[in-house]
């Protein structure tokens, strides 16, 4: 069993429904999940695999990165994208072995590696997982990392990032952890592949202020109170019309979202649609 990285009421629970009501009331609402895993998924999966049982255990990360990806292998619907996947990644991996990976610990101490959380937020618990905690030798201070695998762009998945909650999600969790070792900064380590190009890039550290991540936890308490009440109203309301759906969902958004051949249809919700399966535990 593959066990799934995202983490079930976190970072992305508080992003999805944001970003469309609808598919957030389909997956945590539901709990309906598609039977098929992207691609990308999988192997952004062995590539942090890979990445924790290096730092963890000092294994070789190609070979580790091989096995995982293997384990992954009937999950392929197609043979072709997985013999591609296993071949970049190993390149992808190889090149940042040279610039990041060999001489680590002259530089870093290990904090954690893939460790999860849970934050209490009012009566909610704000679960996660940081990729990695590392203090730097040189200055003493503590650090997240974040690995992103992209074939876009390094800067493009840096902004991404930059812009995004979930460094904020990752430091409010951390500093409500451990109120005497407190970090503000994330590393994003990204690492770029796009035909024989491999890239890996640190751009500068994410940091994020006290006020930001007390107005993170403050918006937070605010849409728990929100779906909280929507929720509620479910036995008076139709679902769509207290969780619509996104209004200009017609670009990338559409193209990767795993609702978009039940999203414009009238659901039965005491079926479960051909493609998915419910997870009682999501
Ligand atoms: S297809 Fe678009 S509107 Fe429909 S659930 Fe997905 S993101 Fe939302």
């Amino acid at each position: 069993m593959i066990k799934e990285r995202e983490s079930k009421s976190g970072f992305h629970f508080y992003t999805l429904y944001q970003s469309c009501p609808r598919r957030f009331y389909f997956k945590y609402l539901l709990k309906w999940m598609t039977d098929k895993i992207h691609p990308a998924l999988l192997y952004g999966q062995a590539i942090h695999h890979a990445h924790a049982d290096f730092y963890k255990n000092s294994i070789d990360i190609i070979n580790e990165f091989i096995v995982q990806l293997n384990i992954r292998r009937e999950l392929y619907e197609d043979r072709t994208v997985f013999m591609k996947d296993l071949d970049r990644g190993q390149s992808m991996l190889d090149t940042w072995m040279v610039k990041w990976g060999i001489d680590w610990q002259e530089r870093e101490e290990l904090i954690c590696v893939e460790e999860e959380f849970m934050v209490k937020i009012g009566e909610f618990n704000f679960t996660g997982r940081w990729d990695g905690v590392f203090k730097d030798k040189k200055t003493g201070r503590k650090f997240i990392r974040e690995i992103k695998t992209t074939s876009y762009s390094v800067m493009g998945s840096y902004y991404n990032l930059f812009y995004s909650d979930q460094p904020t999600a990752y430091l409010y969790a951390w500093n409500e952890l451990h109120p005497h070792e407190k970090i503000d900064e994330v590393q994003p380590d990204i690492l770029y592949n796009k035909g024989r190009v491999f890239k890996p890039e640190r751009p500068p550290n994410i940091r994020r202020s006290s006020l930001e991540l007390e107005e993170f936890k403050l918006g937070m308490l605010g849409i728990i109170t929100e779906i909280t009440q929507k929720v509620k109203s479910l036995e008076n309301f139709k679902s769509i019309q207290l969780f619509p759906r996104r209004g200009n969902c017609d670009g990338d958004g559409f193209y990767t979202c795993p609702y978009r051949g039940i999203c414009r249809t009238n659901i039965d919700i005491n079926y479960v649609p051909f493609g998915f399966h419910k997870e009682e535990k999501a």
